[in-house]
């Protein structure tokens, strides 16, 4: 069963046509700097014959939907529906949902919470309904798998009028992805999992607790800024630090929104970049401030587990994901390292390997398991797709 799969951001919109059954991927593309000069279309398919490169006029998404679906129908294949990750869900999308008139105006009415992500998909929705009347969509919000979780992790200590009216609490993010490490590490072991760690540490990084299936906290909070910290966000620091930039720095409400979200994190502690590749390079060329970033980044994860645990009160298993998840031996050995008290131990060698599938890297020895488990959103919404739709 084929499913189309459209992430759309504030200046891009990734697509990808799967069967949700081998997982064959037939299609994947990104439209890139819609509304910007010089956007093209990148993108690989069963029909183009590797990867090809469309420079086209992108000046909306409306445009860069119609270039994603030409480059499907070359493939010549049907699909049962189309999926949407929508970044904030809000109080309306538990789970996921088929997109009826009433619930596209749920995911405008909760974009005030991500409004450079939610306007964009929304409008999306719009135009593949326009566009393909006869084709179906489902909604699949990030934050449905953490909506879910205890009120004692999601409720903040706020006045209760003010959070009531303001539906102020953890929304969390990265649910599809964290919902997936789950499926692929009980799978991998066999069902011989029940209280996880799953660390996301992309260029946006979250950690959630998961016991035999259940969302038990999360480390994203009303907004993807809080936890850990990020390539360019902060993470969790004071609140009062909002409120001292604004009185004391003289810092607008903008500027401190835009200081916090894409100037701080690695790129601001690093002074170089915020890509860990870089960094990574720069410490090994005996930079302090880069050696530090790492050194903040791999203590806060570590400290993080450590709250993960708690919340599911204790861990079998910690899975590493996305980009540093995933392609960092130096980053996934330094967490390692910091939990060694807790009897954590990686193979060295099994660290090293750059292998894209789910492999466990922790020794023999180790009171903790531990995985690198590749993450598949597109997957895990085509799955949603197929059960709504198919
Ligand atoms: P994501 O948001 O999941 O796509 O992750 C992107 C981030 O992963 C990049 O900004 C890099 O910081 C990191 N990354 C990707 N490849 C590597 C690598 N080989 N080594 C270290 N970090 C990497």
């Amino acid at each position: 069963m084929n499913v189309l799969v459209i992430n759309a951001g504030s200046s891009s919109l990734k697509f990808q046509l799967l069967d949700v059954d081998t997982r064959e991927v037939y299609a994947k593309g990104n439209c890139e700097r819609i509304g910007i000069d010089g956007s093209f279309v990148g993108y690989e398919s069963i029909a183009s014959g590797g990867k090809r490169r469309l420079e086209v006029a992108l000046p909306d998404h409306k445009t860069a939907v119609q270039h994603a679906f030409d480059i499907v129908k070359e493939t010549g294949k049907d699909f049962v529906g189309i999926g949407h990750r929508v970044v904030q869900g809000g109080w309306y999308f538990p789970e996921s949902k088929v997109v009826t008139e009433e619930s596209l105006g749920w995911v405008r009415e909760v974009a005030p919470l991500a409004p450079l992500h939610n306007y964009a998909e929304a409008d999306v929705i719009e135009t593949c309904r326009e566009l393909f009347p006869e084709i179906g969509n489902v909604v699949v919000a990030d934050t449905s798998f953490h909506y879910n979780i205890p009120e004692r992790a999601h409720r903040y200590a706020l006045p209760r009028d003010v959070v009531d009216r303001l539906h102020i609490r953890k929304y969390g993010a990265h649910g599809t992805s964290h919902r997936y490490i789950w499926r692929a590490a009980k799978e991998f072991l066999d069902d011989d999992v029940h209280k996880l760690v799953s660390c996301h540490l992309g260029s946006g990084a979250s950690l959630c607790a998961i016991t035999d299936g259940r969302d038990m906290d999360t480390t994203m909070g009303l907004t993807p800024l809080d936890g850990l910290i990020m390539g360019t966000r902060c993470g969790t620091i004071d609140p009062a630090t909002v409120c001292y930039l604004q009185r004391e720095g003289g810092y607008s409400v903008d500027e401190v929104d835009t200081m916090m979200n894409k100037q701080s994190g690695l790129l601001a502690v690093s002074a170089i970049s915020s890509d860990t590749r870089d960094i990574e390079e720069a410490a090994t060329r005996g930079d302090e401030r880069a050696a530090m970033a790492i050194e903040m980044f791999a203590y806060r994860t570590a400290q993080l587990v450590c709250g993960m645990a708690q919340a599911n009160e204790g861990v079998d298993t910690i899975a590493f994901s996305a980009g540093i998840g995933e392609n960092s031996p130096t980053m996934r050995a330094e967490v390692a390292r910091k939990l060694a008290w807790l009897g954590v131990r990686i193979d060295d060698e099994k660290n090293a390997l750059r292998v894209d599938e789910v492999r466990e890297i922790s020794a023999p020895d180790s009171a903790i398991r531990v995985l690198v488990v590749p993450t598949n959103e597109e997957y895990m919404i085509a799955l949603d797709v197929a059960e709504l739709l198919g």
